[in-house]
């Protein structure tokens, strides 16, 4: 048998790198190949050599069955004594069976410990890479490249290496001893093996191509389920449901065609092999009972023969089970490495990151610089130009408000200033050390924040609460709870602080969601608190409280507040007005209502007034 020698050659040795390493992955796009896979078992190589050691060594023996009937024949016609090579045949087979077992079961092994350390660089990568990365990926997608696909080179590790393994070994050693044999005879076998070859490779191309749709109907259905899952709210209020049924149905019926089609193509292949198997046994029979009777061979030899051509055929459907086994892993692969190729934050290439100086550190002499300032700060999200020369600081102590219509850029500069982008041009600096090239976590460790949609962590409130600072204490607790006002909802929930809070957090409503999330944020007692449009979702009255405790915070901290508030506005030490990515004007309210007519526009048409009052005409 030709080309089963590939890839098992370099089975045993893994070349250089891990998969994980960034520096030498395929990220632009070149196919992963054999090599790649192979690289997969760094660090598996002990277990992977032995094991390929244990299924040689047994495919090895299953070849010294032939020969030792053919023996047994041999003595059985000459009349003499063959207890011993009947002891000696079930003793092989049972050895036989042990090593193939072991061998397997080391491979298994090694197939799981390769979903381990993919799955964990993956888990890793993902939580680590930078976040423009993961703008406009779907979530359900990099999920299945952690589930399936992993999964996918499990199998591949675990089912084909072994399946070459003994292909080839048997193919080589069975072609070679039947040409020691009779090459005639050989050559009777080699060309039934030929057109089962062919017949065999064709329908596992088509079923490697049906199994490949059913895998893309299953992607499509999880994808599809997992966003009308995270929406049932809106899927119910459109009464979409049967809408929706219907679609992500056709998914599963397209998975359903697919897997049928193969189950067909998959029907054939056992009965093509019995043809093959039968079909070149018979014509052995029958090409070898001439040779017998010409006496050109022997009746054991014939036995012997007709054995070896059934274990040439019978691996085949194997061999190319293996092959397109190889053949989806290194599209999973190819998946795969696409995630751990993502940049992380903190690149190494770009250089160890500087530490952010710290309090301490910074001069006391002089005034201090502002606690974070950007300087003409220009942004773009893939071309399209988001902030353009925004200049503007916020104090040590003090409340700023910024403001601007929905689109102006408000998140964005939160994400500059929390580093979760950098800016294309200009510079962010916080107390004083221009951000770009500092450990974003040095960086994190001083600011405080609520996001705009603030979402709640898995686990209790507690957990919820003390997230940016774990080691908090009952007191700390408390003191939040009350300036949030949510202590009053800890004692109305029968585990209190212990209550789990759901998955989703559904159990919370917008506004109580809201000051958990101001609550975690100020628990860290951070020198910067950025607030999004923290209060979007309060009752008046709350959010005049929660304003009151803002400017008590601002006594002592920075507080840049998101704003769409008049109260909060009102509040506010100084005000930035945000326009189509510029800095219109800065003022206190006054200031601003008496000179700007943007702000003006902004507080009738964008900014919600306090209660009781109308809005300005
Ligand atoms: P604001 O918070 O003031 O409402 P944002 O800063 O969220 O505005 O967004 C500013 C503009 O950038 C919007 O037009 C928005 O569509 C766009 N934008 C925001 N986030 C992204 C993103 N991740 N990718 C591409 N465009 C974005
Ligand atoms: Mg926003």
């Amino acid at each position: 048998p030709s080309g089963t020698a590939t890839g098992t050659g370099r089975g045993a040795g893994g070349g250089p790198g891990t998969v994980a390493h960034p520096g030498e992955n395929p990220a632009d796009g070149a196919r992963p190949g054999t090599r790649d896979l192979l690289r997969l078992l760094r660090g598996s190589g002990r277990t992977v050599g032995a094991a390929l050691a244990l299924t040689v060594a047994g495919t090895a023996l299953g070849l010294l069955q032939p020969l030792l009937t053919m023996r047994l024949i041999d003595r059985v016609s000459a009349d003499r004594a063959v207890a011993a090579l009947v002891v000696t045949l079930a003793a092989l087979f049972l050895v036989q069976a042990a090593l193939e077992a072991a061998g397997q079961y080391l491979l298994d092994v090694t197939g799981e410990s390769v979903v381990r350390r993919l799955r964990r660089g993956l888990v890793e990568r993902l939580l680590f890479v930078r976040l423009r990365e993961l703008d406009g990926r779907r979530a359900g997608d990099l999920l299945s490249r952690v589930g399936t696909d992993t999964t996918m080179l499990r199998d591949m590790v675990a089912g084909s290496f072994v399946q070459l393994v003994t292909v080839t070994i048997t193919g080589v050693g069975a072609a070679g001893l039947m040409l020691w044999i009779d090459p005639v005879m050989f050559l009777v076998v080699a060309g039934t093996l030929l057109v089962a070859a062919v017949l065999v490779a064709g329908v596992m191309a088509g079923i490697r191509t049906s199994t490949e749709q059913a895998l893309a109907g299953v992607g499509a259905m999880t994808a599809d389920l997992e966003r009308a899952l995270g929406g049932i709210r809106t899927v119910r209020a459109a009464r979409a449901e049967h809408r929706e049924a219907e679609r992500i149905g056709a998914d599963v019926d397209a998975a359903y065609t697919a897997g049928v089609r193969s189950a067909k193509l998959g029907s054939v292949v056992g009965p093509a092999m019995e043809i093959a198997v039968n079909g070149s046994f018979l014509l052995v029979l029958l090409v070898g009972a001439v040779r017998v009777s010409d006496g050109s061979m022997s009746v054991s030899e014939l036995v012997a023969f007709l054995l070896f051509a059934t274990y040439l055929v019978m691996p085949l459907a194997g061999l190319f089970n293996a092959l397109s086994l190889i053949q989806r892993g290194l599209g999973s692969l190819r998946r795969i490495e696409d995630v751990l190729c993502l940049p992380v934050e903190q690149d190494p290439q770009d250089g160890a990151p500087v530490p952010l100086p710290t309090p301490a550190a910074s001069p006391a002499a002089s005034p201090p610089p502002p606690l974070l300032e950007l300087r003409r700060v220009s942004f773009a999200y893939d071309d399209r130009p988001v902030l353009r020369d925004v200049s503007f600081s916020v104090p040590r102590t003090g409340l700023i408000a910024l403001v601007g219509r929905s689109g102006a850029g408000k998140t964005t500069i939160v994400s500059l200033a929390e580093k979760f982008h950098e800016p294309d041009g200009g510079h962010v600096l916080f107390d004083g050390a221009d951000v770009r090239g500092v450990d974003p976590r040095d960086l994190r460790a001083r600011i405080g924040l609520v996001e705009q949609h603030a979402p709640l962590l898995y686990g209790t409130l507690r957990d919820n609460l003390v997230y940016a600072k774990p080691e908090a204490n009952e007191r700390e607790i408390r003191e939040v709870l009350r300036m949030v006002n949510l202590e009053e909802l800890v004692e109305r929930l029968a585990n209190g602080l212990e209550a789990e809070v759901g998955d989703r957090g559904f159990n919370l409503s917008g506004g109580e969601r809201q000051r958990v999330a101001i609550a975690r944020a100020l628990l860290a007692r951070p020198e910067l608190v950025l607030l999004d449009e923290p209060t979007s979702q309060l009752d008046p009255i709350n959010e005049r409280e929660l304003t009151d405790v803002l400017r008590d915070i601002s006594q002592e901290r920075a507080l840049l507040v998101v704003a769409h508030r008049m109260s909060t506005v009102r509040a506010a030490d100084r005000i930035v007005v945000l326009d189509e990515g510029r800095v219109g004007a800065e003022g206190t309210h006054e200031q601003l209502l008496a000179e700007d007519p943007f702000y003006r526009r902004l507080t009738t048409d964008h900014l919600t007034p306090p209660l009781g009052r109308p809005a300005p005409d």
